[in-house]
C-alpha cells in the first residue's frame, strides 16, 4: 500500500490522501465479487432491481456528503448535484428498460418447425470499470449500473485525481443488504487499474487515448472485451444561412461547460465566410457576460481547472497557435491565483490544421474558429482528425444541416444545437468513431447487452434424423 496525495483545485494545497490498493488486494476484492455474483445473477432481475432501487434511495438520503466531497475535488457544486441526480436517474432508467431488453422468449422459425429455442443472456462474472477525473461520479457509474442490472459484479477504480467521493459513497453501498460485494470501489492510480484489468472478465475504460491503447493491449492479452470511451475534438460546422446568435450560444454552452473539461466539448469551429466575423463577434460578446466562480453559490459561471496540469497543456497549444499566426480575441493563457489555475473563455481566430490547437484534444474552455468557403472544404476540415466522438452542424434548417451532418465521421451529431446525444442518452444510441473509442454503444438501454454473453438453448421436439441419412443431414 502506498499513500497518494490529492490536490484541492481551489487552493492548490494537497489536503487529502488515500492508500492505493496493491494487486494482491485487488485480487481479494475480485474473489469476493465473483463469489457473490453467482447468486446476484441467479436471483433474477426482479431481485437485482429491488436492491438497486434501495441503493437509489440511500443515495438520495445520504447524497449530501457525496456532493460535498465531489464539490471539493472538482471545485463545482451545481454540477456535483447533477452528477448525483444522474446516477439515480441511471438506476431507474436501466432497471425500467431491462425487462424488455433482457427478455428471452421461446421462439420457432418456419425453416425448422420442430426446433423450439431461446437465446439466454449470461452476464460476465466481473466487470472492471476505470474512470477519469472530469465527471468522477457519473463516469464511474454510467457503465457500472447497466452491468449490475445485467447480472455482473462490478469493481470500479475511479481517478486518483478526484477520489474524495469514494468514502461517502461506500457508506451508501454498505447501507443496502446484498450490495457490498457485488459493487466495490478500489482506489489507486495506474498500477491499481492494471491489476483490475488483470482480474476482470470485461473492462470499461473512460479516459485518454494513450491509456485506452494500453488497456486495449492488456485486455487483448487477457482475452477479455474492452469497451473504450476516449478523447474527442468535436467540430461544429456553421453553414451559410445559419442563425448566428443561436449557433454562438449553443457552441459556447458546449465549449465552456465545466470549463471545457468534457470529452464531447466543441473544440473547433468551422464558420462559412459569409458569417465568420458575425459569429466571432457574437461569441466574444456572449462570452464576456460570464464570470469566474470564486466560491460556491456566488453566481459565477465557471470554476478553476480541476487538474492543474491542464493549464500547461492548454498554454502550450495557445503558444503554438499564436507562433503560427493565430490571434486570441478574448481570454488567454492560464493564470494561477491563490493556488487555483484559471482559464477564462478564450476565442481564437486565424487558426489552421498546422496548429495542435486544431488537432489535439485541448480539454479546456478554448474556442478556435476557422473560416471556410465551400461545403467540400468544410467536410474535409471537419473529418481531418484522429477523433470521431461527436459534433454539431448549424444550418438554415434541420433538413440542410442534417444532410451535411451525414458526412461527419463521428458517432453523434447535433443539428442546430450541441450535446444532444448526451441529453437523449437513453434513446440516442451512438458509438465512437476512429480513435475516440471502441465497442458497442454506452448510450441507450441496449448497452445492457454489453455485459452479457449469449447462450442459445435449442430443443428438437421432432424426430432425430436416422443414421442411414447421415449424408443428408441438413447444415
Ligand atoms: P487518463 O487516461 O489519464 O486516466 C483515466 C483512468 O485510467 C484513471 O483512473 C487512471 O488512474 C487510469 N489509468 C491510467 N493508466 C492506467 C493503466 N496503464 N492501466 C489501467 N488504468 C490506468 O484520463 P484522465 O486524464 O483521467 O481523463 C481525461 C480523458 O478522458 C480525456 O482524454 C477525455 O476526453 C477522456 N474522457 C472521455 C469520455 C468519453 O465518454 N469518451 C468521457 C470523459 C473523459
Amino acid at each position: 500500500m502506498s499513500a497518494m496525495e490529492v490536490r484541492n483545485p481551489r487552493t492548490g494545497q494537497y489536503d487529502y490522501s488515500f492508500y492505493a490498493a496493491t494487486a494482491e488486494e485487488v485480487g481479494k476484492m475480485a474473489d469476493r465479487a465473483r463469489a457473490a455474483q453467482r447468486q446476484w445473477a441467479e436471483r433474477g432481475l426482479e431481485y437485482r432491481t429491488q436492491v438497486l432501487m434501495a441503493w437509489a434511495d440511500a443515495l438520495k438520503t445520504q447524497g449530501a456528503d457525496i456532493v460535498a466531497a465531489l464539490s471539493v475535488d472538482t471545485a463545482r457544486t451545481r454540477i456535483s448535484e447533477e452528477e448525483l441526480d444522474a446516477v439515480i436517474h441511471f438506476i431507474h432508467g436501466f432497471c425500467e428498460a431491462a425487462p424488455e431488453v433482457l427478455a428471452t422468449p421461446f421462439r420457432k422459425v418456419a425453416s425448422h418447425p420442430d426446433v423450439v429455442f431461446k437465446v439466454t443472456y449470461v452476464p460476465y462474472s466481473l466487470v472492471g470499470v476505470i474512470s477519469p477525473w472530469n465527471f468522477p461520479l457519473v463516469l464511474s457509474f454510467i457503465d457500472a449500473i447497466p452491468a449490475l442490472v445485467a447480472g455482473a459484479a462490478v469493481i470500479i477504480k475511479p481517478s486518483e485525481v478526484t477520489p474524495r467521493f469514494v468514502e461517502p459513497l461506500r457508506k451508501t453501498i454498505e447501507a443496502v443488504p446484498g450490495l457490498k460485494d457485488i459493487l466495490q470501489l478500489v482506489q489507486g492510480g495506474a498500477s491499481t487499474g492494471q491489476a483490475l484489468v488483470a482480474k476482470a472478465d470485461a473492462v470499461v475504460f473512460t479516459g485518454s487515448i494513450p491509456t485506452g491503447r494500453k488497456i486495449a493491449v492488456a485486455a487483448a492479452e487477457a482475452f477479455i472485451p474492452a469497451f473504450l470511451e476516449l478523447g474527442g475534438k468535436d467540430a461544429a460546422v456553421v453553414l451559410e444561412g445559419a442563425d448566428v446568435e443561436r449557433a454562438a450560444t449553443s457552441i459556447l454552452r458546449s465549449a465552456l461547460y465545466n470549463s471545457g473539461q468534457v470529452c464531447y466539448a466543441i473544440e473547433r469551429v468551422y464558420a462559412h465566410a459569409s458569417l465568420h466575423d458575425r459569429l466571432v463577434e457574437a461569441m466574444v460578446r456572449q462570452a464576456a457576460t460570464l464570470k469566474r466562480s470564486l466560491a460556491a453559490g456566488d453566481g459565477g459561471h465557471y470554476g478553476p481547472m480541476i487538474f492543474s496540469r491542464q493549464g500547461a497543456i492548454i498554454d502550450a497549444q495557445l503558444d503554438d497557435a499564436v507562433a503560427k499566426g493565430a490571434r486570441i480575441v478574448s481570454g488567454g493563457k492560464s493564470q494561477t491565483v491563490d493556488g487555483a489555475v484559471w482559464i477564462d473563455p478564450t476565442i481564437v481566430v486565424g487558426v489552421s490544421h498546422e496548429m495542435t490547437l486544431m488537432t489535439e484534444e485541448t480539454f479546456g474552455p478554448i474556442v478556435p474558429v476557422m473560416k471556410f468557403s465551400s461545403e467540400d472544404e468544410a467536410e474535409r476540415l471537419m473529418n481531418d482528425s484522429q477523433f470521431g466522438l461527436s459534433g454539431a452542424v448549424f444550418g438554415p434548417d434541420s433538413h440542410v444541416a442534417g444532410n451535411f451532418a451525414l458526412k461527419m465521421e463521428a458517432g453523434g451529431v447535433s443539428i442546430n444545437d450541441t450535446e444532444l446525444p448526451r441529453v437523449m442518452m437513453f434513446d440516442g444510441e451512438k458509438t465512437a468513431f476512429k480513435q475516440s473509442g471502441m465497442g458497442g454503444s454506452r448510450y441507450g438501454a441496449t448497452s445492457l447487452l454489453r455485459y452479457v454473453r449469449k447462450r442459445a438453448l435449442l430443443a428438437n421436439e421432432g424426430a432425430v434424423p436416422p443414421l442411414s441419412k447421415l449424408e443428408e443431414t441438413p447444415l
